[in-house]
């Protein structure tokens, strides 16, 4: 099997997913017949090999039986987990892919026009596919340690995910480290979004306001919920608020690309103007973006209704 052995060289080749994707009979053949796939080298060359195919089609589904001819070994869901948890590669699987976008790109008109062949693509797979979605993060390994002891916790599946991002403040994790924090319950992607949406964690992702983040990345931003009458706010309104205000606070102008060591505003909050619990609606109207600190302010100085927002608003 030339494959196995010039991989490299064939990887630069034009037609080299129709080659793979040839094979595969092939190797259903032999597995049936009870005949080991022929062992070039070590497991590592394996995953290497892996790994340099999910990096020459990024962003693309690449079925396991693909993987299974590149890597020469039928155990290569081993190796794909190794490059996840070891060595931090951000390698989805179909199932949990699909049922992050159901929950977070899906969920409103949000959706960023760069991402729709993504999208598509994500949509389209199937359980045994594997997509590779950003760049290497050497302290994923780390947090998978910590994945793990949050995943035995005796707790809900939200107050596990919400320990887990706690525990990771400003920190990107992914999808796949949440899915296992939520010890595979198909709902992970759900209860996420809702820590952000009905108990005001602000739990970024792309399609929540932050178009920074790469698809499939969640950021805890802060470690503090919204004040109880600012919580229950969709997605789609979110980022129709946030675009209005130009991502940036309304009293003093700040927005989270001045990040500045030792300024204490590190984050946008969206405040209710006739707030939630006095009947004011959950609509753009009557939210306003603020950054952390004035958010602070305007609750400590008890201002409520639009006319004294808007005399605040413009006081020195
Ligand atoms: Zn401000
Ligand atoms: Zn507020």
């Amino acid at each position: 099997m030339a494959l196995l052995t010039d991989f490299e060289q064939l990887l630069e080749r034009e037609n080299i997913r129709e080659q793979v994707c040839a094979l595969i009979p092939a190797v259903h053949l032999m597995r049936d017949l009870g005949a080991s796939l022929p062992r070039v080298d070590s497991f590592g060359g394996a995953r290497d090999r892996i790994l340099n195919y999910l990096q020459r089609f990024p962003a693309t589904a690449i079925a396991g039986d693909e993987i299974g001819v590149v890597s020469g070994i039928s155990e290569y869901a081993r190796r794909v987990r190794e490059l996840r948890v070891e060595m931090g590669w951000p390698i989805f699987s179909g199932t949990t892919a699909k049922e992050m976008i159901q929950q977070e790109h899906y969920a409103g008109n949000g959706q960023h026009e760069l991402d729709k062949g993504l999208l598509e693509t994500i949509e389209a797979m199937v359980v045994d596919d594997y997509i590779l979605l950003g760049d290497q993060d050497r302290d994923a390994a780390h947090r998978w340690n910590l994945a793990n002891s949050v995943r035995k916790q005796k707790t809900s599946v939200r107050d596990r995910l919400l320990s887990y991002l706690r525990q990771n403040v400003g920190i990107p994790v992914t999808g796949e480290e949440l899915r296992y924090v939520a010890k595979g319950a198909t709902e992970w992607a759900r209860r996420t979004r809702e820590l952000r949406t009905e108990l005001g964690w602000p739990v970024s992702t792309r399609n929540s306001g932050r178009p920074d983040l790469p698809v499939g990345i969640y950021v805890l931003e802060a470690d503090r919920q919204l004040p109880e009458h600012d919580r229950v706010i969709s997605d789609p309104i979110r980022v129709t608020v946030l675009e209005r205000d130009k991502f940036s606070c309304q009293r003093c102008g700040w927005n989270p690309g001045n990040m500045m060591p030792g300024d204490p505003r590190t984050l946008l909050e969206l405040h209710h103007i006739e707030h939630h619990v006095d009947g004011g609606e959950n609509v753009a109207d009557n939210l306003i973006t603020l950054c952390n600190v004035h958010h602070d302010e305007l609750h400590r100085l008890g201002i409520n209704g639009n006319a004294a927002l808007s005399e605040w608003l413009a006081s020195d």
